[in-house]
């Protein structure tokens, strides 16, 4: 975990505690008058589908083994539609055509908050940017296997595929 911040991100002056809204205790700025919650980062990840919706599509990065899902961390002042735009594009050339919410999870070794959404794509056509090693289109069922063990990934894999088993 974080510590709390000693010094008011705008000012630099240091901060007081004080009850907020919901009656825990807050770092306060008394001359900015507000309120400095534990900052974390977001970060969403994205189940990628192809048109037809039948093939999902993973990816390897940084010179590891394990495919992963493709992921970005969000900027300030951007929202996380704008994100997986973002994302999708500078890193493989690809459209969103539906973005729908999936699951989140917080991940403490990173302090992110993971938002995971399940995205239909426009195109199979891939081109990938130098961030990632390989991308890869397969069936539901392989990407199960090959996705990294012991993951968010897997997680928010094994939640979309559970639910498209029930027919959602
Ligand atoms: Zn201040």
């Amino acid at each position: 975990m974080l510590k709390n911040n000693k010094f008011c991100i705008q000012c630099g002056r240091p901060l007081t505690k004080q009850l907020d809204s919901e009656k825990s205790l807050v770092s306060y700025c008394q001359t900015c008058q507000t309120f400095q919650y534990d900052p974390f980062n977001v970060a969403v990840s994205m189940i990628l589908l192809n048109p037809t919706r039948d093939k999902l599509l993973l990816v390897k990065q940084y010179g590891l083994d394990h495919f992963r899902l493709v992921a970005g961390y969000v900027n300030k002042g951007e929202n996380a539609t704008e994100c997986i735009h973002r994302e999708l594009y500078e890193e493989l050339k690809l459209d969103a055509l539906e973005i729908r919410y999936n699951d989140t999870a917080y991940f403490e070794p990173t302090n992110t908050l993971m938002i995971n959404y399940i995205v239909t794509l426009s195109s199979e056509l891939v081109e990938s940017n130098d961030e990632i090693d390989e991308a890869m289109w397969m069936s539901f069922e392989n990407a199960n296997k090959l996705i990294k063990p012991q993951s968010l990934a897997e997680l928010f894999l094994r939640k979309f595929l559970m639910e498209k088993q029930h027919g959602n």
